[in-house]
């Protein structure tokens, strides 16, 4: 049976309510989208299984360990892009695959257009990342195509979630555990999360943001 994670780590609780100031720009914005996301996926990664090897210092011989379990990246395009190196220089072996999906405006679910994935003989544990869990139907339409591709260890990593993404995913993937550093209040008649930080991909690539958010000018100026 998955689990549920909210970090309670100090300084994910502080970075997170600096990322969804409305006036982090979007510099500091993918900087503290880095630190979370090794932070989330620091947590997440504590169950992997070790294998025991020896090696050799300088002076001696030492006992040690080596990951025993291959570990594949999927990001969910767009803002899932956001969360991917910070998680890769943690773990430099793991494979990196993308799922491509877009919303369709008369259906409202979500439709695949890319999916590039790793061998699944290749993944012992598949991290999926999408900073936002708003309804949930992306990251259900991700885990379908994973487990679709022969991927059986699935986690989910996301920034911020509002209880109707995570209750659809645990209804529909029981077995994924899911990694926050926050779960908030609701959605809004437009499907963002309340309070949230607004839309994650528009602030991590900086469409749609001001000038002042994206460096070209202070506020004053504008
Ligand atoms: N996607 C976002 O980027 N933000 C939300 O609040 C919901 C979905």
């Amino acid at each position: 049976m998955g689990e549920l994670y909210e970090s309670h780590h100090p300084l994910v609780r502080h970075k997170l309510t600096l990322l969804r100031r409305s006036d982090t720009d979007v510099r500091r914005f993918r900087e503290l989208t880095w630190d979370l996301s090794t932070l989330l996926a620091y947590e997440a990664l504590s169950d992997l299984a070790l294998a025991e090897t020896k090696v050799k210092t300088p002076l001696d011989h030492a006992a040690g360990h080596r990951l025993a379990e291959r570990v594949a990246i999927v990001p969910i395009l767009r803002a899932g892009l956001g969360m991917v190196d910070p998680i890769w220089d943690l773990v430099p072996e793991a494979q990196v695959g993308h799922i491509g999906l877009y919303r369709d405006e008369d259906t409202l679910q979500p439709v695949e257009y890319y999916c590039k994935l790793p061998p699944a003989n290749q993944v012992d544990v598949c991290l999926l990342l999408d900073p936002m869990l708003a309804t949930g139907g992306s990251a259900v339409a991700g885990c379908n195509i994973l487990k679709r591709w022969g991927i059986r260890r699935i986690k989910y990593i996301g920034l911020i979630a509002a209880p109707e993404g995570i209750a659809r995913l645990r209804e529909s993937h029981p077995d994924v555990d899911i990694h926050i550093a926050a779960a908030d209040c609701c959605l809004n008649s437009r499907g963002y999360i309340v309070p949230g930080l607004g839309d994650a991909g528009d602030r991590l690539f900086g469409t749609k943001m001001d000038e002042a958010a994206r460096g070209l000018r202070t506020a004053e100026e504008l």
